[in-house]
């Protein structure tokens, strides 16, 4: 894996790079080649591209703007290699400042700088990377932190505290390290969002083999990342936490641990961060007859390799993220197929979604010192706020049914569009997959053309008619019909809204959380919350993101968080610190008013974002800078401190 301090100086001829050159993504390319060439006077201002998710791939450049765009990054390229490819030294704030304006319209300097420095982390530097330690803040202080999960959230904890010099164990129910990357090996899988983004700020890499890698490609990131930065030596595996309780008196948390050979253990600690995800407590359908089908049926998140499909007649039942990935290579391997839809996804149309990095760019990441680092700020910035202008509902929009207002009928337009090109003419198939709720009320599906391929084959069927039950033999209809299967797979989803489960948590008073929260998981930043001190969430309620960014970037901003919290109990010498209720609830009205005001608030479609009140208890409904800045630092007017500590 190849990082920012691998790069390679260039000895291409220029026909080489002019061939390189064509695969580039301009506006950011121009960006590193100033500071590369330290020759502002490449950030031209009719190259400043447009804001704009829309306007992502070149900025909204026409041709001879490429065409110029290319030219000046070829002649700095060249004047770099014959100057022998010296690093470029560290650019000041001034420079930055004005290479985002650059890049950014509409940008706020001030509030942008801070995020810019760390999403690029030039030169691998770490800038969020805690300047304190517990050893000059609370050298005697007996302090230990037990982290739940060895996801991609709880190694980013795992980092954070072992950089403060915070002791920690991190548990980990299953074998390895991953989380969902570990637990998800069904044929297809693969991230949906640009890897270049969904990657630590602080473990960049030049190399990703495509733009959206495949499942394999991310564990072994998460694998390489765990022990790069020495973190394994940490996880307990094969030990899950069954139940947390807060000794008021002590100020400590009560663990109660089983592992997986079956025998118990407690484990105390001064605080709990749980990093246990949204999406891995498998959902099953609540349809009669689950226990009679005789063959073998399995939940996408819990794949059966040893079953094969070849020479058998297969059922998925589901078509959201999961089983729209498995549906076309599922489809390869089975005799045939029947695809088992209630409600139709909207497919994202993403060309290169299978496609490899292409070869000019690539090679342009492993020369061009930081190009890869401004590449990443690029669709940051692009997905910043996103597509949120085209969630957001309007007033008096007179067709809620289709759309939340005229931005988001727009993008309805363009994705019945592409989904009428994608069918090819069949006519049948287009109105199956047509959906008939607004767009991004629910979780959209990327495509490339190959879903609405595959459901075009012979041996393949979508389905639409209603599951009455599952029989001995398959699956029977409402209309009556028994469609005969040998293979039955869930593409079901997760019980997502029902954090923390199946944890038992008691603090304060002996409350249980789940008693508190009577399945109607709340918290303040989606992090702490009130009557359970020294409990920190990673992903929790309301950090889910829906059409922006990446959701390491939403860990990696709690973890600040919960971070400075440490800082602020070590440095103060408190026991604990409970959130304030009024705190809380006023996070928690701002956050359910906003998420009204979303396409995923306003409609009724069914989706994971909502729990069972129909409450959105798991999206954010703002942009990526809004977590930044209210996630910078603990508020001590919002918390209570609880005793102090009276020594080691
Ligand atoms: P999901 O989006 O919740 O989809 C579950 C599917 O099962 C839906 O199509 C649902 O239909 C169907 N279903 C559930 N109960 C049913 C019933 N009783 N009868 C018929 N159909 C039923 O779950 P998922 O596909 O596993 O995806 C969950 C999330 O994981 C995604 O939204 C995404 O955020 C994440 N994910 C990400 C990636 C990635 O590439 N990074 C890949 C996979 C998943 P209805 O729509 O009608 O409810």
């Amino acid at each position: 894996m190849k990082g920012p301090r691998d790069v390679e100086p260039i000895r291409a001829q220029d026909d080489e790079i002019e061939r390189h050159l064509r695969d580039a993504q301009l506006p950011s390319l121009l960006v590193a080649l100033a500071h590369v060439t330290g020759d502002d006077s490449l950030l031209q201002d009719d190259l400043r591209p447009e804001d704009g998710f829309l306007a992502a791939a070149q900025g909204g450049y026409d041709e001879a703007r490429c065409d110029r765009a290319r030219a000046l990054c070829l002649d700095a390229l060249r004047r770099h290699r014959d100057a022998g490819c010296p690093t470029p030294p560290p650019p000041d704030d001034a420079r930055l400042r004005r290479w985002l304006e650059f890049l950014a319209r509409q940008v706020d300097l001030d509030r942008t700088l801070p995020v810019l420095k760390a999403e690029l982390a030039l030169d691998g530097a770490d800038v969020r990377a805690p300047a304190w330690r517990k050893s000059t803040v609370a050298p005697e202080r007996s302090f230990r932190v037990a982290i739940i999960g060895a996801g991609m959230s709880g190694l980013v904890a795992a980092l954070r505290l072992q950089q403060a010099e915070i002791p920690f164990v991190i548990f980990e129910k299953s074998d390895g390290v991953g989380g969902t990357w570990h637990d998800n090996v069904y044929p297809g899988c693969r991230v949906d969002v640009s890897n270049h983004f969904y990657s630590y700020s602080f473990a960049q890499r030049l190399d990703w083999p495509q733009l959206f890698s495949p499942q394999e490609v991310l564990l072994d990131y998460f694998r390489t990342c765990a022990d790069r930065f020495d973190l394994r030596r940490h996880v307990r595996f094969g030990t899950e936490v069954t139940e947390a309780v807060f000794d008021e008196a002590r100020g400590v948390w009560n663990l109660g641990l089983r592992t997986s050979d079956g025998a118990t253990e407690r484990f105390e600690a001064q605080a709990i961060v749980s990093a246990v995800g949204q999406l891995n407590r498998p959902s099953w359908l609540d349809i009669p007859g689950r226990e009679d089908f005789r063959g073998p049926a399995f939940h996408s998140a819990r794949w059966r390799t040893d079953v094969p499909l070849e020479g058998r007649r297969v059922g998925v039942i589901g078509t959201g993220a999961s089983a729209c990935q498995l549906i076309p290579p599922v489809a390869d391997q089975a005799d045939s197929l029947v695809v088992f839809q209630r409600t139709a996804p909207w497919l994202l149309p993403t060309p290169d979604y299978h496609a490899p990095v292409p070869e000019g760019l690539r090679w342009l990441f492993e020369h061009v010192p930081h190009y890869a680092a401004w590449y990443r700020f690029w669709i940051f910035w692009t997905t910043s706020e996103g597509l949120l202008g085209s969630v957001e509902v309007e007033d008096d929009w007179p067709h809620p049914e289709r759309s939340v207002g005229r931005a988001n009928d727009a993008i309805r337009e363009m994705l019945t569009a592409y989904l009428a090109e994608a069918c090819a003419g069949d006519q049948a198939l287009f109105e199956k997959m047509l959906p008939d709720y607004p767009p991004f009320a629910k979780r959209f599906v990327r495509d490339d053309g190959l879903l609405p391929a595959t459901y075009r084959r012979d041996d393949v069927t979508l389905e639409t008619t209603g599951i009455e039950r599952i029989t001995e033999r398959g699956v029977r209809l409402v209309d009556g019909r028994e469609v005969e299967l040998d293979v039955l797979i869930y593409g079901t989803g997760f019980k997502a809204s029902d954090f923390l489960v199946p944890m038992t948590i008691v603090g304060r008073g002996g409350r249980s959380l789940h008693d508190v929260w009577q399945g109607d998981a709340r918290a303040h930043l989606g992090i702490t919350l009130p009557g359970f001190p020294n409990l920190f969430l990673l992903y929790g309620p309301n950090t889910n993101i829906v059409v922006n960014g990446s959701i390491i970037y939403f860990s990696e901003c709690e973890v600040d968080y919960l971070v400075d919290c440490l800082r602020f109990l070590l440095e103060g010498g408190h026991a604990a610190i409970d959130c304030r209720s009024e705190a809380h609830d006023a996070y928690n009205r701002r956050i359910d008013a906003a998420n009204r005001r979303r396409a995923w608030g306003a409609s009724d479609v069914s989706a994971w974002y909502k729990n069972r009140f129909g409450r959105v208890s798991q999206n954010w409904p703002w942009g990526l800078l809004a977590y930044w800045d209210q996630t910078r630092a603990i508020d001590p007017a919002e918390y209570e401190v609880l005793g102090s500590t009276d020594g080691p």
